[in-house]
């Protein structure tokens, strides 16, 4: 597989790992509120990716952090009077949840922060004692960025712009302890305890207080991946400062190289504009359901445009993805062959090779999509014969287990209701008896309801009655 390494902004082939397995570090949530879909969009990305190389033979193997301690979680949880532990549980829950409800694999590791804080004060001391860190009079520690030659080098960020973007992006709180740092990009690896922070602290040689966010990635990743790792992805705001600063601290620490790739997710737009709170248009999976449409159609949508473009996301996304998803479901059922088939076997593609292979050039989902619709707009699948269908059936499959998608009846629970599902499984069972007479009278009380049936070889579908 081929994938554009943003480390050096090159499309390179993807090298599997002479080791085994092929490993893989996504940044994880902080969990003190709901997901948005912007961060929705870079997850199923990464799970396409993931899904693309378990296909392809690279068998990954993904770690996922949960950040679970950072100023935005222990300010939360304080002000709802919960601990951190507890408030953390239950956002790390609802993002659970979440990722199931979108189809989402679980990653193989989902380390958290506060259960990882020795890895972190050891990868720390060592970053002391090699002279690349240094404790501050607050009795913090900061990396020394002036130590690493190669910092910016993945930005491709200049040493006067870091002073100014570190300004930025860090705003005024910052500041304020600026004085206690050598140089105003340096970065915290432990932060000693503020008044704020309440309970939350840990002891370390330096005092009580806790690590900076950006380092646990780095102690995890080494944790259970190793010191050098495949492939690291996150959205592209992460590349600067947080990316810069995990290569930083973990070669410094390891002497060896972090990460072979990386692959950043572009942003997401609302309506042309970034998605912001007091703009309205922050949506999560719970806003798209509420509006009724399925978390299946989110993925669609989400997946459906390439991942280093920018999508625009409106709302007309969905009703298309929506409408995709029919014209997906529609043609699967009808080259359904009359015996259950086994995945994912394929030595040689017959018919959706070009979407396949679209996959494997850059993960371009619009390509794959656009192959996949080609081929439904000219096949007609009543000419083909049961081999043929057999074929088209494990090729397809294969492409949506890709994606994501599910095109069997689970996309249906969600509209059609528990008693037509009923009836309906009542009168296919019927017609396999042979039973005509009491299939035929289902099929007229499943009418009245406004429900109609249609039948293929080896399945059916319900669908509601055009008035
Ligand atoms: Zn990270």
């Amino acid at each position: 597989m081929k994938l554009f390494n943003s480390l050096g902004n090159a499309k390179e082939e993807l090298q599997p790992n002479p080791h085994g397995k092929f490993t893989m570090y996504f940044c994880g949530p902080t969990v003190y509120n709901y997901a948005h879909i912007g961060n929705f969009r870079t997850y199923l990305l990464q799970d396409v990716l993931t899904r693309i190389l378990e296909v392809e033979g690279y068998s990954p193997c993904v770690a996922r952090n949960i950040t679970d301690v950072d100023d935005k979680t222990i300010r939360d949880s304080i002000k709802n009077n919960v601990s951190l532990k507890t408030f953390t549980e239950k956002w790390t829950k609802i993002f659970h949840e979440d990722c199931e409800a979108l189809n989402m694999k679980s990653p193989d590791f989902e380390p958290k922060a506060t259960e990882h804080i020795d890895e972190q004060i050891d990868m720390i001391k060592t970053l002391m004692e090699k002279g690349f860190a240094y404790l501050a009079p607050d009795h913090s520690v900061y990396f020394r960025i002036a130590s690493f030659k190669e910092y910016g080098r993945l930005s491709n960020i200049e040493n006067r712009e870091l002073k100014t973007q570190e300004i930025d992006s860090a705003g005024k709180k910052n500041l304020a302890d600026e004085y206690d740092r050598e140089n105003v990009s340096d970065f915290a690896l432990w932060k000693s305890t503020k008044p704020e922070d309440g309970e939350n602290f840990w002891m370390s040689p330096w005092g009580k207080g806790r690590p900076g966010w950006h380092i646990e990635c780095s102690a995890m990743a080494k944790k259970y991946l190793g010191c050098t790792i495949d492939l690291h992805s996150g959205g592209v705001d992460l590349k600067f400062p947080h990316h810069e600063n995990e290569i930083a601290q973990s070669e410094c620490a390891n002497g060896k190289k972090f990460v072979r790739y990386w692959m950043h997710v572009a942003h997401l737009l609302v309506d042309g504009a970034k998605m912001s709170k007091s703009l309205g248009n922050l949506y999560t999976l719970g806003d798209i359901l509420k509006k009724k449409y399925s978390a299946q159609c989110l993925r669609y949508a989400l997946i459906a445009a390439h991942y280093g473009q920018q999508l625009n996301f409106t709302f007309n996304n969905l009703v298309a993805a929506k409408n995709a998803i029919e014209k997906l479901q529609n043609f699967f059922h009808k080259i359904a062959p009359l015996q259950d088939i086994q995945k994912f076997e394929i030595s040689e593609w017959k018919f959706l090779e070009s979407a396949f292979s679209a996959l494997l050039d850059d993960m371009n989902t619009p390509a794959c999509l656009g192959s996949v619709f080609k081929l439904i707009n000219e096949t007609s699948p009543e000419s083909l014969n049961e081999e043929q269908k057999h074929t088209l059936h494990r090729e397809f499959s294969t492409i949506m287990y890709c994606l994501g998608l599910r095109l069997d009846d689970k996309e249906q629970d969600i509209e059609v209701p528990q008693e037509i599902k009923r009836l309906a499984k009542l009168r296919w069972q019927a017609k396999q008896s042979k039973n005509f007479v009491e299939a035929d009278r289902l099929r007229q009380e499943l009418s009245k309801y406004g429900w109609i049936i249609k039948d293929f070889s080896s399945t059916y579908i319900i669908e509601k009655e055009e008035l």
